[in-house]
């Protein structure tokens, strides 16, 4: 099992769930500097559809992103909602890429 971040952060994409993580296994397609560079109002214009991951083979799922999450984005991958089941194989998709 692990925990998956779901489309529901576009939009929002705080980076609130990194800070709390104890693998640091929250990751975007963007550097965190950059990221946070932007102000918050902007980042869904500036970085359009920019939402961030957790790499499965890295989480404990100890559960402390969820609360964090504004958006309410992360699920448990046994707990993700229909609509938003693809978003479990973008998780490990995103990762897989960057390993390549
Ligand atoms: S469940 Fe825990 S280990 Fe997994 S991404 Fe969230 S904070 Fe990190
Ligand atoms: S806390 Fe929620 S909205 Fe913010 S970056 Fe993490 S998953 Fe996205």
């Amino acid at each position: 099992m692990t925990y998956v971040i779901t489309q529901k952060c576009i939009g929002t994409c705080d980076s609130a769930c990194v800070d709390v993580c104890p693998m640091d296994c929250i990751l975007g397609p963007v550097p965190l500097d950059e990221l946070r560079a932007i102000p918050a109002g902007e980042r869904a214009a500036r970085l359009p559809g920019i939402q961030m991951f957790i790499d499965p083979d890295e989480c404990i799922n100890c559960g402390a992103c969820v609360a964090e999450c504004p958006a309410d984005a992360i699920y448990l991958d046994t707990d993700v909602p229909a609509a938003y089941r693809s978003d479990i194989r973008r998780n490990a998709s995103f990762f897989l890429d960057r390993r390549r």
